[in-house]
């Protein structure tokens, strides 16, 4: 049997009326903020990603599902959302059309992890980009939509974390910092670590290796060596979340994976969601546009996990599950009538009502079965005595009450 591939989920019907609901609080809270959605395509030319993102993150280095396509050209299926929509807004000069975009996705993404809980080589993604404002309010807008969303699916269990990376020229200082710091101490570090002295260096903040976490506690840390413009906008989003009382802890060991982020970096973590908690992710890239060959346009970003955040609700119980229901099932009692019945479904159909029958001839005790699994709010008993006189018995199946009614009135009374 041909199984679907490691890392991979389907959605099933029991499960997509959760998501149906998901995607309404995340569209429903878009709304109110402004923002319209952006689709592009599942692949794109490897060099996107390979420019956009940096050629020495844990993505592109080891995580890109990346192929050869028919004409020898290297194409990948996107990784992240945040370098695609640049390249959208480049190509399609958005920033000419208006000064000022803000743009919102749900898209499935792909990353060639090692699968556990909460980490799939098939995941799907929310999040927005808002292109042409370097205003601190905006990040904190970022912020806020996220916690929004988190909250509006009923979860209570979130930590807010906030750093800023500063400039790149403040981000360069530090390295060497850094850099003389880990001088005397990279035999206590992890290989992988050692490994990001040279590449990557401010991501040996991320590593879980216990050494690795014993040598960098005592690390110099980057909100120390702030530019004067970044340590002002780092304050201001401060003072702003603490006056909307949203509740937040600064983490100055937060570097996120990727290369494009400049001063503002956040993640909104879950208490129950096991060893991968981070639900969202997000921060400012105000060079990004540039490096990929557009005018100067600062942006700023977040992008969450829909199936970690699932994950979350469920430990959480933070929603009820959603349930299915149809307006009415026909329970048919003569087999002799099943292309009536059928009839008289299409006729609620075309007038917009939900309403199902039985394709199984099951006998009238499985149909009454069915019905109540579809959650029916009515049955109607279609058949016997009463469809002579073009009447039928119809049960409201919340009170039980059962009446006589025309077929001709049923539109009207269950509408
Ligand atoms: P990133 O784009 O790496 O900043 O990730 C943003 C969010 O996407 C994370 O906080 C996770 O919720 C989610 N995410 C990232 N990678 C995966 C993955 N492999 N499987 C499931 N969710 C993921």
């Amino acid at each position: 049997m041909i199984k679907a591939i490691k890392g991979t989920k389907d959605i099933l019907p029991d499960s997509i009326r959760n998501w149906k609901y998901f995607e309404d609080v995340i569209t429903s809270v878009f709304k109110i903020y402004n923002y319209e959605e952006i689709r592009t395509p599942i692949f794109e030319e490897t060099s996107l990603f390979a420019r956009g993102i940096g050629e020495a993150t844990d993505i592109v280095g080891k995580e890109m599902y990346t192929f050869e396509d028919r004409s020898k050209t290297s194409v990948t299926l996107k990784p992240e959302m945040t370098a695609s929509v640049v390249r959208a807004f480049i190509e399609h000069y958005l920033g000419k059309r208006q000064p000022f975009n803000k743009l919102y996705y749900i898209s499935p993404m792909f990353r060639q992890e090692r699968p556990q809980a909460g980490r799939l080589r098939e995941f799907h993604q929310f999040g927005a980009e808002a292109l042409g404002s370097g205003s601190p309010l905006l990040d904190v807008e970022m912020i806020n939509i996220a916690y929004d969303i988190l909250k509006g699916m009923g979860l209570k269990d979130l930590t807010i974390k906030i750093n800023s990376l500063g400039t790149p020229d403040s981000r360069k200082n530090y390295t060497k910092v850094l850099k003389d710091f880990l001088k005397d101490k990279e035999n206590l570090l992890s290989t992988e670590s050692k490994d990001r002295i040279k590449k990557n260096i401010l991501r040996i903040f991320d590593s879980k290796h216990k050494n690795d976490i014993k040598v960098m506690k005592n690390a110099p840390k980057l909100l120390d060596y702030l530019d004067s413009e970044s340590l002002e906008d780092f304050e201001q989003v401060k003072s702003i979340l603490k006056s909307l009382k949203i509740p937040f802890e600064v983490d100055a060991s937060l570097v996120r994976g990727l290369d494009y982020y400049t001063k503002l970096t956040f993640e909104i973590i879950s208490g129950k969601v096991g060893s991968q908690s981070a639900l969202c992710g997000g921060g400012r890239y105000d060079l990004l546009v540039e490096q990929l060959g557009g005018e100067p346009t600062p942006g700023t970003g977040f992008a969450a996990g829909m199936e970690r955040i699932l994950m979350a609700c469920e430990n959480e119980k933070s929603f009820e599950i959603q349930q299915s229901s149809i307006k009415l099932y026909i329970v048919c009692l003569d087999k002799n009538l099943n292309a009536n019945a059928f009839s008289f479904a299409q006729t609620l159909r075309s007038n917009n009502i939900s309403a199902e029958i039985d394709y199984l001839n099951r006998s009238v005790k499985a149909q009454m079965r069915d019905a109540n699994k579809l959650n029916a709010e009515y049955v109607l008993f279609f058949g016997g005595e009463e469809y002579k006189a073009n009447n039928a018995q119809l049960k409201n199946m919340a009170s039980g009450e059962q009446e006589i009614i025309s077929l001709d009135n049923v539109l009207n009374k269950i509408k």
